[in-house]
């Protein structure tokens, strides 16, 4: 493997991808600390060294944020809209008591990550992108419960594969009714690590009995839609003469659900399309009273999900028609062409989602 070239690396299997640890040429890493944040490093390792008592590791000060970077069809590396994950981690920072990083740190920390791991961007054409996984620790020596005295910002990288190898595939999904994933006035828009540990029993014991997703209801009544553990829920309804028999692109309102940047970019393109979006709070009952024509989970790892089934205390509802329990529905399968569009360089880019390759170039910093 050619370690200054910005071409797929030659020693990767990149149709055999999946969503695992692959070691890259390293990670960046800045440090904040008496107030302000360093110019960084890039540190050519998989592992990081910090005090055992830093507050990351103790009180999970900690937040995290997922973004993808894409091989595009002219060629050139481009990371899907970092600026707005900036601003979710800010918000995340904020909540946990951490220093924020600012937006134009944090999107050349992606640029810096990419540009040292070219090699490990999949090609155009694959279906595989370069996941960035930007990291806010609680670091330095602090025991007692306060803010981290020091604080660690890392962008790491992994190749990912082709979500959608075998076709887009509807899923089943099971309603948690016996745990709560976030508190009315809690920390559920935020992505803290905190907050996805304690669902792991609930949605691995979901997997086992075969439904591929989990969805949490409100904690306060368990009557209207949060999110999936995972992902955002959204759902288009049936043609109503009340909306002009446009689709209407649902997507429920909540204070305790993360503001998914891929929600934000398919309503965008939904609006482009002239549907309604609707953004209201949305009682689980639209499920069981077959509101919705298709119903998906969204989010950056595979865009769109769709989902055929939801089941509620022993309670199953079929989603849509019978065609849509088989395939992506025509609804999203027209959202999920127009978002890879665009992500691949297939499509104009009218919104500006793709950070330019500008500034990426292969860097290999000692
Ligand atoms: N909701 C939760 C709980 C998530 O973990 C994610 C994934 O990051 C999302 C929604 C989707 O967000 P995004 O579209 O920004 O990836």
């Amino acid at each position: 493997m050619t370690i200054n070239t910005p071409d797929p690396s030659t020693a990767i299997d990149w149709d055999n991808l999946g969503f695992k640890w692959l070691d890259t040429n390293g990670y960046v890493k800045y440090i904040h600390k008496d107030g302000k944040w360093d110019n960084g490093e890039f540190v050519r390792d998989a592992y990081i060294k910090m005090h055992v008592c830093a507050p990351a590791l103790n009180y999970g000060q900690e937040c995290f944020e997922g973004i993808k970077a894409f091989r595009c069809k002219d060629g050139n590396v481009r990371i899907f809209r970092p600026d707005a994950n900036a601003k979710r981690m800010q918000y995340s920072a904020d909540l946990a008591c951490m220093a924020p990083v600012p937006e134009d740190l944090f999107v050349e920390a992606c640029e810096r990550a990419v540009a040292n791991n070219l090699e490990f961007v999949p090609p155009y054409g694959s279906g595989g992108a370069l996941y960035l996984r930007p990291l806010l620790l609680g670091t330095g020596a602090e025991i007692g419960l306060y803010p981290a005295p020091e604080f660690t910002f890392i962008v790491m990288v992994i190749p990912v594969g082709n979500f959608y190898k075998s076709g887009v595939k509807p899923v089943d999904c099971l309603v948690v009714d016996s745990f709560d994933r976030a508190a009315p006035l809690g920390t559920g828009a935020a992505k803290l690590g905190g907050n996805y540990a304690p669902v792991l029993k609930h949605s691995s014991a979901a997997k086992e009995q075969g439904f591929a997703i989990t969805l949490h209801l409100d904690s306060k009544t368990h009557s209207n839609i949060d999110e999936f553990s995972t992902s955002n829920f959204v759902a288009l309804t049936y043609p109503s003469p009340e909306h002009g028999n446009k689709p209407v692109f649902c997507a429920p309102e909540s204070p305790s659900i993360l503001n998914s940047v891929t929600k934000q970019s398919l309503v965008q393109l939904a609006k482009s399309f002239g549907w309604y979006v609707e953004n209201k709070i949305v009682p689980f009952s639209d499920v069981e009273n077959n509101r919705f024509e298709e119903i998906a989970a969204c989010g950056t790892a595979a865009v769109i999900t769709p989902v055929k089934s939801i089941q509620r205390q022993g309670v199953t509802t079929p989603i849509g028609t019978p065609e849509t329990r088989d395939a992506i529905g025509a609804g999203f399968l027209r959202l999920f062409t127009a978002m890879r569009g665009i992500q691949n360089g297939d499509l104009e880019d009218p919104y500006g989602w793709m950070q330019p390759a500008q500034g990426i170039a292969p860097r290999h910093e000692a």
